[in-house]
C-alpha cells in the first residue's frame, strides 16, 4: 500500500509541472511498473500502461475509451465515482481508495487506486492520473525498497566495478530469498547472452539447472533472459516448470526452480545484461518488486556504464539519473559538514522544502528533530576523527521532521561516498508515517477481529471494540444501533477517561439525539453514506447545541475532528460506528474513513457470521431434537405395532367367537323360529282337531233341544243350552289360540284400506249390544269428526274395537256406562274405550297385554276368556302401525284406548 502512498507525490509533481506536456506523462506512464491511467471527464479511460492492462487483462485497445463503470466492480462504484468527483471538484486533492476492479476475465482484483488530477487543459476539464496497486501482497513493497536500498548501498560502497554485479546477484538472491540466481552478461558482438555468474544458495539441490545455465547461450527474445533483454524490462515468470515455454523449463522442474524474476541492467543507451532469481515456490509477480528493480537496474547500469569513472562522479551522476527522481525513497546528500548537496523531488515532498530551499544549508537544522541534533553531530564527529561509524550501512528507524516542525517515522540508510578527501554522505530515507499507520491500523484491525470473534454477544464485542479503539485510532469512540421502534441506541462510548464516558452518557440522555438531523449519526443511519469532518466549526457545535448550557458542555468536550461509518449487516444499515478526535489534536483524513470502513465492515461480517452461527447452531438443535423425537416416535410406533399386533390377535379371538356366537344365536334364532313354527303349526292342527268334535257337539245338542231325536224335559233342555255354551266358549277360546298362532307366525294376511271410523263403531256396538243390555249398562256413543277415515283392515279394526267393548261389558258392574269416542290427533285417529267398571291395579296394567294375562282368577272366573283378546288386539293393531294402550282406576274404571294412521 505504501509505495502507492510514496507515487502520490512525484503525480502531484506531474501534475504541477505546467513545463510537463501531456507525452511526457504518458511516457512515463508506459515505463512505470504499477498501474497508471488517465480517466477522462466524461469518466472514459484515455490512457493505459501495458502494467494495468496486464492487471485488467485487458489489450490497450480493448481498454481505451472504456467507461470506468465496465472496469470497476459495480459494488464499488458509488465510492468510487464520489471519491472521483471530490478530486474533480477540488475538494479533495488527491483521493485513495482500497476497491475492486473486474478483469476482462469476470473475476475480482483488490486494488489500492490513487486518483489525482492532472493539470487542466484549457477547457479547464480535469483528466484524473489514476495509480493502481494490486493489494493482495502489500508485504512485498517492503522487498522492492529492499533490493532499491541493496543496490545504492552495494555501488555506493568501495569496490571494484567489475565485482559490483556479483556482489549484487549475490546480496539480492540472498535478500530476496532465493534458491538460484545468474547475472548473464551481454557478450562483446552484442548478439547471444551467457551467465557471468551464478549463485545457488547453500543445500539446494540445483546441480542440473546450474549446469544447462552456465552452458546455455541465448540470443534475443530466445528463454526468459532473451525476453528481458529483447523487452529490456523486468519479467516475472509465476511457475516456469509448470510448462515447457523455456529451454530450461525441464531443468527447473529436475531442481524444484518454479518462479523467476530477471530484471535488466541498462542504461537508455546501452543493454549490459540480466539478474536472474528463481524461488522454490510459485508465485504471483510481485509488482512492486518489478517496479523497484527496473530502477536498481538502470542504477547499476548507469555504474557500468561509467567504467572506472571516479565514485564522486557517478555518485554526481547517479543523483541526477532519472532513477534519483522518480525514486520512491528521499535521497539526501551532505558533505563532511552536514551541509546538504542533493536534495531529490521524493525529499521536497516528504519533508516540505523546496531543493532551493536547502541546497547549501545544514542539514541537521533541517531535518533532524532538536532532541536528536546533538546525538547526530556527536556521531559525525567520532566518525570524522576515528572511522567508527554506528549509523554507516545499516538500516534503521529514525524520527525525521518536517518543515512545519512536525516530527514522524523515518527508515534511514547512509551511505559514505567513497571519495577522495573529505566524505560525502548519501541517506535513504522513507517516511514511514504511512507505513507505521497502517501497521498499527493492520495490528488493531486484527486485535478487532480477535474481539468479534471472541462472543456471539454483539453488543458486548461493540463495547470492547469501542474500548480497544481509543486511544490508538481515536480520542472518542461511539456505537448507536437502530432500535426496533426506529430510535436510536447508543450501545458504547470509549474514551480513555471513564469520567467522561459518563459525562457523555448523561448528556446524550439529557438531550436525545435529533432524529431529523441533516448531519452527525441520524443522517449516516438515514443515508448509509460516511460523513468525515476534518475539522469541527464552531458554527456546528452553535447549531447543534440546543441551549446556551449545551453550547458551553458540547464546546468543552473540544471535539476536533469525526468521521462516522455505517454498520450493515447484508446491506442494511444497523447501526453507525463514530470516531471523533478531542485532546490529541489530530485530524480524520480521508483514508482514516477506509479504516473505519473495514472496522465496521468488520463488525457486520461478525455480526452476520453470530447470526449465521446462532441459527445454525439453532438448527443443529433442532435437528437433535427432531432426531430424538423421532427416535422416541419410532420406539413408540414400535410399542404400538406391537400393540397393535397384540390387539389383532386379540380382536381376531373376538371377532372369531363372536362369529362363533352369532353362528350360535343364529342356530338358536333358526332354532326358536322352527320351535315356534312348530307350535304355531300344532296350535293350528289342534284347533282344527278340536274345532271338528266341537262342531259335532253343538250339533248333536241342537238335535237334541229341537226334539228331533224324541220329546226332552226342561231340566234336559237346560242342561243342552249349558252344553251349547260350554260349547260356544270352548270354540271362542280355540279360534282365538288358533288367530294368536297365526299372528305370531306372521301368517295373518291384511288387507289395509281406508274407511270412515263412524260405520265401523256402528257395526261393532251392534254386536255387543245384547251383553250390554244384559247388563243394563249405559253405553255411550260419541261420535267424532265424520270425515276423519282410518288406515287399517277393516275386519281387524272390528275384531279389536269388540274385543275392548267385549271386556268393558264383561268387566263393568251393571247399570255402569261404556263411552265409546274417537279424536284425530296429529297423523293418528285415537278410539277411546271407556267404562266405569272394577279396574286395573297399577301394577297389573302392562302385564295385561301379555298372552294368558288374567288380572284377578277370581274375577276372570266369573267372567271367562283365557286372557288373549288384550295381548292380540295389541299386535293387531301395532302390525297395521298403531298400538292399544291404557289408564285405569281401579274401582272407578278403565279406558283403553286404540290408536291407528289417520287416513287423510
Ligand atoms: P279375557 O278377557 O279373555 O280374560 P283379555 O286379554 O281380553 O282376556 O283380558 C285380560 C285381562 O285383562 C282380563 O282377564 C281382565 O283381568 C283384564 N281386563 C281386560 N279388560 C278390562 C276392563 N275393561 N276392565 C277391567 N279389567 C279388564
Amino acid at each position: 500500500m505504501w509505495p502507492v502512498a510514496g507515487i502520490l507525490p512525484l503525480l502531484t509533481e506531474m501534475a504541477k509541472s505546467s513545463a510537463a506536456p501531456a507525452s511526457n506523462l504518458s511516457t512515463r506512464i508506459g515505463e512505470a511498473c504499477i498501474g497508471l491511467g488517465l480517466i477522462s471527464p466524461d469518466d472514459r479511460w484515455i490512457d493505459v500502461n501495458p502494467y494495468l492492462c496486464d492487471l485488467l487483462g485487458y489489450s490497450r485497445d480493448e481498454l481505451l475509451g472504456l467507461n470506468r463503470a465496465a472496469v470497476t466492480e459495480a459494488e464499488d462504484l458509488a465510492q468510487e465515482t464520489s471519491r472521483l468527483e471530490a478530486v474533480r471538484r477540488g475538494t479533495e486533492k488527491s483521493a485513495q481508495i482500497e476497491q475492486r476492479y473486474r478483469t476482462r476475465g469476470g473475476s475480482s482484483v483488490w486494488v489500492n487506486v490513487l486518483v489525482a488530477p492532472e493539470k487542466p487543459d484549457s477547457a479547464g476539464a480535469v483528466n484524473l492520473v489514476v495509480v493502481v496497486q494490486d493489494v493482495a501482497a502489500p508485504r512485498a513493497g517492503l522487498r522492492a525498497v529492499g533490493i532499491q536500498h541493496l543496490v545504492s548501498r552495494l555501488l555506493l560502497d568501495p569496490g571494484p566495478s567489475e565485482q559490483k554485479p556479483r556482489g549484487i546477484l549475490e546480496a539480492a538472491a540472498v535478500a530476496l530469498g532465493s534458491s538460484y540466481a545468474a547475472f548473464w552478461a551481454v557478450d562483446a558482438g552484442e548478439n547471444t547472452i551467457h551467465a557471468a555468474h551464478t549463485w545457488s544458495r547453500p543445500g539446494a539441490s540445483v546441480s542440473e539447472f546450474d549446469r544447462q545455465t552456465r552452458a546455455a547461450v541465448f540470443r534475443r527474445g530466445e528463454g526468459m533472459v532473451g525476453l528481458a533483454w529483447q523487452s529490456g524490462r523486468p519479467f516475472w515468470e509465476s511457475d516456469m516448470a509448470g510448462h515447457n515455454a523455456y529451454p530450461r523449463s525441464a531443468a527447473a522442474r529436475q531442481s524444484g526452480l518454479h518462479s523467476a524474476f530477471l530484471f535488466p541492467i541498462r542504461t537508455a543507451r546501452a543493454f549490459f545484461g540480466v539478474m536472474e532469481f528463481f524461488g522454490d515456490d510459485a508465485a504471483p509477480p510481485d509488482q512492486a518488486l518489478l517496479e523497484a528493480a527496473e530502477g536498481a537496474g538502470y542504477q547499476l547500469g548507469e555504474y557500468l556504464e561509467k567504467g572506472r569513472a571516479t565514485a564522486a562522479r557517478i555518485e554526481s551522476d547517479i543523483v541526477r539519473a532519472s532513477i534519483v527522481d522518480v525514486a520512491l525513497d528521499c535521497i539526501i546528500t551532505s558533505d563532511h559538514r552536514g551541509i546538504i548537496t542533493e536534495f531529490n523531488p521524493a525529499a521536497e515532498a516528504t519533508f516540505g522544502y523546496t531543493k532551493e530551499q536547502v541546497l547549501g544549508r545544514p542539514m541537521v537544522d533541517l531535518i533532524i528533530p532538536p532532541s536528536l541534533r546533538e546525538q547526530h553531530l556527536r556521531g559525525m564527529e567520532r566518525y570524522l576523527q576515528t572511522g567508527e561509524a554506528r549509523v554507516l550501512g545499516r538500516r534503521i528507524e529514525i524520527t525525521g521532521m518536517r518543515a512545519d516542525g512536525s516530527e514522524f517515522p523515518v527508515e534511514l540508510a547512509i551511505v559514505r561516498v567513497p571519495v577522495e578527501g573529505p566524505p560525502l554522505f548519501t541517506a535513504y530515507l522513507r517516511d514511514l508515517t504511512d507505513r507505521k499507520k497502517i501497521e498499527g491500523e493492520q495490528a488493531f484491525l486484527l486485535r478487532a477481529s480477535e474481539q468479534l470473534a471472541s462472543s456471539l454477544d454483539y453488543e458486548t464485542t461493540i463495547e470492547s471494540i469501542a474500548q480497544l479503539a481509543v486511544p490508538s485510532i481515536a480520542d472518542w469512540c461511539a456505537v448507536d444501533v437502530i432500535e426496533r421502534d426506529r430510535s436510536i441506541k447508543r450501545v458504547a462510548v470509549a474514551h480513555k477517561d471513564p469520567a467522561k464516558v459518563a459525562f457523555v452518557h448523561a448528556l446524550r440522555e439529557r438531550y436525545p439525539e435529533n432524529l431529523e438531523s441533516p448531519y452527525g449519526v441520524p443522517r449516516v443511519l438515514r443515508t448509509g453514506e460516511p460523513e468525515m469532518l476534518r475539522d469541527i466549526p464552531d458554527s456546528m457545535l452553535r447549531e447543534a447545541a440546543r441551549d446556551a448550557e449545551h453550547l458551553a458542555i458540547l464546546q468543552g468536550l473540544g471535539l476536533k475532528s469525526y468521521l462516522i461509518v455505517p454498520l450493515k449487516v447484508r446491506g442494511t444499515n444497523f447501526g453507525a460506528l463514530t470516531l471523533a478526535f478531542a485532546e490529541s489534536g489530530r485530524r480524520f483524513e480521508e483514508r482514516d474513513l477506509d479504516l473505519a470502513t473495514e472496522l465496521a465492515r468488520r463488525i457486520g461480517t461478525a455480526i452476520e457470521n453470530a447470526r449465521l452461527l446462532q441459527e445454525s447452531e439453532e438448527g443443529r438443535h433442532e435437528l437433535e431434537q427432531q432426531a430424538a423425537e423421532m427416535e422416541i416416535q419410532a420406539m413408540e410406533m414400535e410399542h404400538t405395532q406391537d400393540q397393535m399386533e397384540l390387539t389383532n390377535r386379540e380382536l381376531q379371538t373376538v371377532n372369531q367367537s363372536l362369529e362363533e356366537k352369532t353362528a350360535e344365536a343364529g342356530a338358536a334364532l333358526k332354532q326358536a323360529e322352527e320351535a315356534n313354527r312348530a307350535k304355531s303349526d300344532f296350535l293350528a292342527t289342534m284347533s282344527h282337531e278340536l274345532r271338528t268334535p266341537l262342531n259335532a257337539i253343538s250339533g248333536y245338542a241342537d238335535l237334541l233341544s229341537m226334539g228331533i231325536r224324541g220329546p226332552i224335559n226342561d231340566a234336559q233342555r237346560a242342561d243342552l243350552d249349558r252344553i251349547n255354551r260350554s260349547q260356544a266358549h270352548l270354540l271362542g277360546i280355540i279360534n282365538d289360540i288358533l288367530k294368536f298362532a297365526k299372528l305370531e307366525s306372521g301368517q295373518l294376511e291384511m288387507r289395509i284400506e281406508i274407511f270412515p271410523i263412524n260405520a265401523a263403531l256402528e257395526l261393532a256396538e251392534e254386536l255387543v249390544r245384547p251383553q250390554l243390555e244384559a247388563k243394563k249398562i249405559d253405553y255411550r256413543y260419541l261420535a267424532g269428526d265424520q270425515a276423519v277415515t282410518v288406515r287399517s283392515d277393516r275386519d281387524r279394526f272390528q275384531q279389536i274395537i269388540l274385543n275392548l267393548l267385549a271386556n268393558a261389558a264383561k268387566f263393568t258392574p251393571e247399570a255402569g256406562t261404556v263411552t265409546v269416542s274417537w279424536e284425530a290427533r296429529g297423523e293418528q285417529v285415537l278410539i277411546h274405550v271407556a267404562d266405569t267398571g272394577i279396574g286395573i291395579p297399577a301394577d297389573q296394567l302392562d302385564r295385561i297385554f301379555d298372552p294368558f294375562v288374567q288380572v284377578d282368577a277370581s274375577t276372570t272366573r266369573k267372567s271367562e276368556g283365557v286372557g288373549l283378546g288384550l295381548a292380540i288386539s295389541r299386535d293387531l293393531a301395532r302390525q297395521m302401525g298403531g298400538d292399544v294402550s291404557v289408564t285405569s282406576r281401579t274401582g272407578k274404571g278403565s279406558t283403553f284406548t286404540l290408536a291407528l294412521p289417520r287416513g287423510g
